[in-house]
């Protein structure tokens, strides 16, 4: 028995069985029925989605004796048989891809000269024309500007772009889409059935998309999977024989970075690469991969996803589980990668470094910023040297002290696998008397701070490695006094140290007047509800900061929206001069007497 392939055995002989173009099927069957032809036809787009195809089916049918009501060709006439049995005369084809020379033109438009024998129309069906010679091009418009009466030309092409204006003004431009993986899939399991293959869906995904919207190439790839795998297409057989990285890494990757388990992901990625795939392709197969994560999240987008059902259920499942953020996050990550990896000299260690960053995306940060970029231990390292950086105008022993600190530290970090959030600074103030602080100092752990809150509490400064490890407490100041000057200083202070997360916030502290209303209560007046809210949730951090800062544990914080008339207007300059001259009597009379005006 004659192997046919299977791209040409299952060839749609009707625009019935034509996959996935039924927009375009139904204008053409809509002119076979009206008979309102052009004489020329443009057919683009990508290969493999069937423009030869309907070229030949719209050839047949219009030549068709008894047309169906639908346009469709009878497929019993004389001409139809001729048609079916490829044994028409009134059907010419041309690839001009490999015959586009002026002779092999000038040839085929000698044909266009003689009337039909059988049926009505010559069809001249040239593909891929944008590859005509410049001579073959010419000779070729010389019939398409006056052709005859009987005579009908398809073009087609995948560079739409490639075509002359003079050629495109004279056709009927039908644009061919690119076959969904759902089409594909669809097609390749009705194909299967007929030919007795048992498959795993999954499978045929991965067909689907190594074909890349081609129906052709899919049934190409089809036919070497169904006889690689004996008859039985199964996925594990198909990545093998495809050489496809198995998507089961990608869903595997996801979940171990949201676990946080980087040295699993580096075995995982030693593997794949130890298979021979490229760690380049890895992390842009995890792009793509994220990227439907990121789709499947929300309904809307959800059939976006050009995946099998199954996959789109697993999709949908991890979806649940990630963060709009770390999808996001992870995304630019890979990006970058993509961006940088051509020219990175070390292409493994780069797509290490992106797998880790992406693993600790969610990492719960341990000063408190909202994503634990960096790895801890360079973080670690990181605080370290800044505390040994920091004092400018310690004294010697504080001096000492500190470095007591940062080995202390240090060695809490070893051992504990954290952090050691750096509050040396408090340490160093608890032995000056008024702690010098640059603004781009550093703070201490907000986050434990409010851990701390929930958790019962144990002496309140753990966060603050030096008053475990230093003998600080008993000479430091418990009660000490300070002024609405230190208080304000302090706060501004506080609100440039707070971390990246609490941006927002920080931001409309700025403009809040802490006041000390009891000593050393301090009232902070807000402009509404939410602002209070935000603010009271943070309200034991921001006591805690001021309590060390100011050196007073006896510090209070108490939180009230503004009464309506309180409310500090934005005042104009006019306004706040005014404003002024209310008060003083004396600013409007010296306006007055010098008959100034406001600049
Ligand atoms: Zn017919």
């Amino acid at each position: 028995m004659e192997y046919i392939v299977s791209a040409r055995k299952y060839r749609p002989l009707s625009f019935d069985t034509v996959v996935g173009q039924a927009a375009l099927t139904t204008t053409l069957k809509n002119a076979v029925k009206s008979g309102k032809l052009a004489h020329a036809y443009l057919f683009c787009g990508p290969r493999g989605v069937g423009k030869t195809t309907c070229a030949r089916i719209f050839a047949k049918a219009i030549n068709c004796q008894h047309p169906t009501a639908e346009g469709e060709a009878c497929n019993e006439c004389e001409s139809c048989q001729s048609f079916n049995e490829q044994r028409s005369l009134n059907i010419f084809e041309l690839d001009a891809a490999s015959n586009n020379s002026v002779e092999h033109i000038k040839t085929l438009m000698e044909q266009t000269r003689i009337p039909p024998q059988l049926g009505r129309y010559k069809v001249f069906i040239i593909d891929e024309v944008h590859m005509l010679s410049t001579a073959a091009f010419n000779a070729f418009l010389k019939t398409l500007e006056e052709p005859p009466a009987h005579v009908i030309f398809i073009l087609a092409t995948t560079e739409k772009h490639k075509i002359l204006p003079t050629i495109l003004s004279r056709c009927q431009i039908y644009d061919f889409e690119r076959m969904t993986i759902r089409n594909t899939i669809d097609h390749l399991k009705h194909v299967a059935e007929q030919e007795g293959i048992t498959y795993e869906e999954q499978a045929l995904a991965v067909i689907a998309e190594k074909a890349d919207g081609g129906m052709r190439d899919a049934l190409s790839i089809f036919d070497q999977a169904a006889s690689f795998c004996q008859g039985n297409i199964t996925y594990e057989k198909v990545i093998e024989d495809l050489n496809v990285l198995d998507s089961e890494n990608y869903f595997k990757i996801i979940d171990l970075a949201i676990d946080n388990k980087v040295s699993d992901i580096m075995v995982l990625l030693n593997g794949v690469i130890n298979k021979g795939f490229d760690g380049g392709l890895l992390i842009q197969g995890l792009a793509k991969h994220v990227r439907n994560v990121l789709m499947a999240r929300d309904p809307q987008t959800l059939p976006l996803l050009e995946v099998s059902d199954q996959m789109r259920a697993r999709y949908e499942e991890q979806a649940k589980k990630c963060q709009i953020t770390f999808l996001y996050d992870a995304l630019k990550l890979m990006n970058q990668c993509d961006i940088n990896y051509r020219q990175s000299s070390n292409k493994r260690l780069l797509v290490e470094l992106t797998l880790i960053e992406i693993a600790q995306i969610t990492q719960p940060a341990e000063d408190g910023a909202s994503a634990g970029r960096k790895p801890r231990r360079l973080k670690s390292l990181f605080k370290n040297m800044i505390q040994q950086q920091k004092p400018k105008n310690a004294a010697p022993q504080v001096a000492a002290a500190k470095v007591a600190v940062s080995a202390a530290a240090a060695v809490t970090a070893e051992a504990t696998g954290e952090t050691q959030t750096a509050g040396s600074t408090v340490s160093e103030a608890n032995t000056t008397s008024k702690p010098k602080l640059s603004l781009g100092g550093i703070g201490f752990s907000w986050k434990k701070l409010r851990q701390q809150d929930n958790g019962p509490q144990k002496g309140g400064m753990q966060i603050i490695p030096g008053s475990i490890n230093m003998p600080t407490g008993q000479d430091t100041i418990t009660d000490a006094q300070f002024t609405q000057t230190d208080l304000e200083f302090q706060w501004m202070a506080m609100c440039n140290r707070m971390p990246q997360k609490l941006s927002g916030i920080a931001t409309r502290m700025k403009n809040m007047n802490p006041e000390i209303t009891e000593f050393p209560t301090v009232e902070v007046v807000v402009d509404n509800e939410l602002i209070k809210q935000e603010i009271e949730d943070i309200q034991k951090s921001i006591a805690k900061t001021l309590q060390i800062y100011l050196h007073n544990d006896q510090i209070q914080i108490t939180v009230r929206v503004a009464e309506q008339t309180e409310h500090v207007k934005i005042l104009s300059r006019r306004e706040q001069f005014e404003q002024m001259a209310e008060k003083n009597a004396a600013v409007a009379k010296l306006q007055q007497a010098f008959d100034l005006e406001l600049a």
